[in-house]
């Protein structure tokens, strides 16, 4: 079996026939090329001397690569890449036997952890098919996914509360691009959605570091504002949505950048188009309807409908994938109630490219949404500095899940809403009230 993927091959093949195709292999490189530079300089801020820790789909191999160099000459000491074959997993789930579903490789979990509690950079490529997993069984879905989750709790940690740089960019690949455009053969597929990424993840010009730097900036001072207003509370109306979300006690809202505890600043995900913010655990109360289908772990839930009362979820039904919707909310207390909302504009542009990502690194950008599950201990005033009860204590969400879903379109209203029960509108149509 070759491990060179379909974007390496007709890139190849269009460099082998005509000056023109060669102009435009030429383009592809550059691109890639710059989206690796942006990753490692504006992305992870890798710094000179720092390790780093690599996983990639295997389908993700050429920009793996680019990765690798881009680290090696900012002064990475070592670069690690894990990468991950769909078809291996699929094998488990048709040969494995059943008892072995509650399995996770725990001592390569553990050893990633040590790798960040050691100094290691992280650095995820996320290219996953979405519907690897939708015809198998959602209870062994379901239990590995466990397995998964509790095996990865260390390293989870560490990530979530910054404690190192981080961040997860995205690679097109074959399984992907079928599910985001299922009309095209493969090879136009992967070429239509290398565009789609390279476009959101602002790398189409030259001067991208400096594009970034700019956005950057621009969420970091949506956030300061925010900050500044202490809301006690969010209210979104929308079709289907009439849902109150108390903010925790010294909530702090997030966007853009952040700096790591171990001092280097990083931007998590690219692209980001969010501004975010830890709600209060017991105090969410209403109707909420999702914008777009929610891709989990390999299986797509959509039309979801929940009512929440004390926080907590007590009704909820979705038009597919209701089952696997029903399973993530048992995964434990936490898992029915938020640990995260955040607010995106309509017009990003992830939401103007009208595209459905099935992918949540992508399709969070395009809507305001909220997270189910674990809260960002960073989203707390001093919240690196607490323990756990005490960021309960506050309202911050525990949990082993943390799913975004997406609950914003042009059509949703948003208010802020202060201690002594004022409103003041912060979003109409889905667009910041400037
Ligand atoms: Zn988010
Ligand atoms: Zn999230």
């Amino acid at each position: 079996m070759s491990l060179m993927t379909i974007d390496e091959r007709s890139v190849n093949e269009i460099a082998s026939s005509n000056g023109a195709g060669l102009r435009d292999a030429g383009a592809f490189r550059e691109r890639l090329d710059r989206l690796a530079e942006v990753a490692v300089r504006v992305g992870l801020g890798l710094s000179r001397g720092q390790e780093l820790v690599m996983t990639a789909p295997l389908d993700a191999l050429p920009l793996a690569r680019r990765i690798t160099e881009h680290a090696y000459k900012a002064g990475a000491s070592l670069v690690t890449t894990l990468f991950t074959d769909e078809e291996a997993t699929l094998m488990r789930f048709h040969h494995a036997s059943d008892e072995s579903f509650d399995q996770a490789a725990e001592w390569l979990q553990n050893g990633i952890a040590a790798s960040y509690r050691s100094g290691a950079a992280r650095l995820g490529i996320t290219g996953t098919n979405p519907a690897l997993l939708a015809h198998e069984d959602p209870n062994r879905v379901a239990r590995a996914n466990l397995a998964l989750s509790k095996a990865s709790r260390p390293a989870l940690d560490l990530i979530t509360r910054h404690e190192i740089n981080w961040t997860i960019v995205a690679c097109a690949t074959p399984a992907w691009a079928r599910q985001v455009f299922p009309d095209d053969d493969e090879e136009t597929a992967v070429a239509r959605l290398w565009e789609a990424i390279f476009a959101v993840t602002r790398v189409g010009s030259p001067d991208a570091v400096q594009n970034w730097q700019t956005h950057d900036a621009q969420l970091q001072q949506r956030a300061r504002l925010l900050n500044e207003k202490r809301f006690s509370a969010l209210h979104f109306r929308g079709p289907g949505t009439d849902l109150r979300v108390g903010l925790a006690d010294d909530h702090l809202w997030l966007g853009g950048g952040t700096t790591a505890r171990n001092g280097i600043p990083c931007i998590p995900n690219m692209p980001t188009e969010e501004v975010f913010t830890t709600p209060h655990k017991d105090r969410v109360e209403g109707l909420v309807t999702s914008s777009k289908p929610l891709s989990y772990q390999g299986s797509l839930i959509e039309d979801i409908r929940v009512r929440f009362e004390g926080g907590r979820i007590v009704d909820m039904a979705a038009k597919t994938g209701e089952a696997i919707l029903r399973r993530m909310v048992e995964t434990d207390d936490g898992a029915r109630r938020l640990g995260e909302v955040a607010l995106v504009p309509h017009s990003s542009p992830i939401s103007k490219s009208g595209l459905l990502f099935w992918n949540t690194l992508f399709d969070e950008n395009a809507a305001s949404h909220m997270a189910l599950g674990q809260a960002y201990s960073t989203c707390i005033r001093d919240g690196d500095t607490l323990d756990a009860s005490q960021l309960g204590g506050k309202g911050a969400n525990s949990s082993l899940i943390h799913v975004d879903w997406m609950i914003g379109s042009g059509r949703m209203d948003v208010d802020g809403i202060s201690p002594d029960g004022g409103a003041e509108p912060l979003m109409r149509f889905g667009e910041w009230v400037e």
